[in-house]
């Protein structure tokens, strides 16, 4: 009898379940995809090929209406959420197993106002896409390197990029964003409204809600940079990291310097800088001089290039579906003992891995540590190795090479990490990325989240 009681409510529960998903279906303006659906084994693929998660079923938004019926039923069928715009966050946080995935990826109405210089950018579009649009405008603002991340999860985590020495993180230069709230409300957040869930979303990433568009401060840019790769020979790399140490630290707001260890495709070794000059390169071409004139230089290929060549210089080094793992942290200066220690432990590295010292610093420094969500504003570089590969056999070696590369920097931290950068960590991480913030963010989170629904994130826990 009580076997028969509990196969009846099963069942009572999965035809609840399957009502409640064809209401769903019926009342999208997008799309719902289901595991039955051929859309869906492409749909559940996230950028990182090593991500492997099966959700209940995916929501491709159309507008916030959407995002606002989705929230609801994922409340009341107690469904795990995840919330995915562009599909780049390296730990997968953006897709769940057996829950729903709000996905905002089709939404990419933007709208530029020349003369006001703000372009209004719904949620979905890639960096690729808000460059070209406000660039054909002339202008430009703060986004990252590859232009097939999302500028959603960049902005609310920060957004670092070429531009923003100069300009400041992505989120600086947020000027409003609309947001749906975990109670399924639909907020404006900017100085002067909800200005408390403004100060979190610049920063504090997925926390608070789901973003359906963003305002953004545009700079006018002109129509070529001064940029480009640079590279040494290895035999001289302790040299001409010593070299860029010095530069990058005095380095004017205009110069932006990343730079990496890397191996090339026949196997040689190399320090590699990317330049980028955000001004006149007749103005550039003094500044950037000293570095172009060292002996080891083995390759340098700084010219005028436009903007939408330079932020997709590097696509092709992250196509969709490979393996990663990255694993970072802020450092405040490179010493020569860190210098010794990177190029001691590159030595070791798996082939097809390289180590990133994304330069920041500059405008972000100036912003205070408290102003917005972000926190590590005192950092001068993003340190992190990429691990590339793909068999899933290679995946222990990856990991464990990178996690041992960490520990051996350690000592080189600043303590800080970029919340974009980080991932299944623990929660000691998440409070290194947000500093004194954290406090303020977990209050917020009370205030927004109390249950904590958007939790597939770098999670701050409501207080
Ligand atoms: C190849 C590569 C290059 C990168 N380069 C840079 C760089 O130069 N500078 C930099 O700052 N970062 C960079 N990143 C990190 C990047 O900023 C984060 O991975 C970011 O989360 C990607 O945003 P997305 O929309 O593509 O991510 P998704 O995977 O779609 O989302 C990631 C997380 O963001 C949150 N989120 C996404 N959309 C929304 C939304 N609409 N509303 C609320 N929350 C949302 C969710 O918590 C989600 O889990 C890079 C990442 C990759 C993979």
């Amino acid at each position: 009898m009580e076997r028969v009681e509990i196969e009846n409510q099963a069942e009572r529960e999965s035809s609840a379940r399957a009502a409640a998903i064809a209401n769903l279906v019926r009342n999208a303006h997008g799309e719902v995809v289901l595991p039955d659906h051929d859309a869906y084994e492409a749909a559940r693929r996230v950028w990182n090929g090593a991500v492997d998660k099966k959700p209940l079923l995916i929501f491709y938004c159309s507008d916030a209406e959407d995002v606002i019926g989705a929230i609801q039923f994922a409340r009341l069928e107690k469904l795990a959420i995840a919330v995915r715009s562009g599909g780049h966050s390296v730990a997968g946080m953006s897709l769940c197993d057996s829950g729903i995935v709000i996905d905002l990826s089709r939404m990419k109405r933007i709208e530029v106002d020349r003369e006001r210089r703000i372009a209004r950018a719904e949620a979905g579009l890639s960096l690729g896409e808000f460059d070209a649009a406000t660039l054909a405008c002339g202008l430009a603002t703060t986004m990252g390197v590859n232009s097939d991340t999302g500028i959603a999860g960049l902005t609310l985590g920060g957004g670092i990029g070429k531009l923003g020495r100069k300009y400041g993180l992505t989120c600086d230069n947020l000027l409003a964003a609309d947001i749906v709230t975990a109670d399924g409300r639909l907020l404006r957040a900017s100085a002067s409204e909800n200005a408390d869930l403004f100060w979190g979303i610049r920063g504090g990433g997925g926390n608070f809600g789901v973003v359906t568009a963003f305002e953004y401060q545009l700079h006018p840019l002109g129509a070529e940079l001064l940029a480009g790769p640079i590279a040494f020979d290895y035999a001289h790399a302790r040299d001409a990291m010593r070299f860029y140490a010095a530069f990058s630290t005095s380095a004017p707001d205009e110069v932006s310097l990343d730079a990496a260890l890397i191996t090339t495709p026949s196997g040689e070794r190399r320090f590699a800088v990317s330049v980028c000059y955000v001004g006149a390169f007749e103005d550039g071409e003094p500044v950037i001089e000293p570095l172009t004139r060292l002996r080891s230089v083995v390759e340098d290929r700084i010219v005028p290039r436009s903007y939408l060549q330079i932020q997709s210089a590097n696509d092709s080094v992250f196509p969709r579906g490979r393996r990663y793992y990255w694993k970072a942290q802020f450092l405040r200066e490179l010493t020569d003992a860190a210098i010794d220690m990177l190029l001691e432990t590159y030595r070791s590295a798996p082939g097809g891995s390289f180590i990133v010292l994304q330069h920041v610093g500059g405008a972000i420094s100036r912003v205070p540590n408290t102003a917005t969500a972000y926190f590590n504003r005192d950092a001068l570089y993003d340190c992190f190795p990429v691990m590339i590969w793909d068999d899933p056999a290679d995946d222990a070696i990856n990991i464990r090479w990178a996690r041992r590369f960490w520990s051996a920097m350690q000592p080189f931290s600043t303590g800080g990490v970029y919340a974009n950068n980080l991932g299944e960590e623990g929660e000691d991480r998440v409070q290194a990325a947000y500093g004194e913030n954290y406090s303020r963010l977990s209050e917020l989170k009370n205030k927004y989240d109390p249950g904590n629904i958007f939790n597939s994130n770098q999670n701050i826990r409501p207080r």
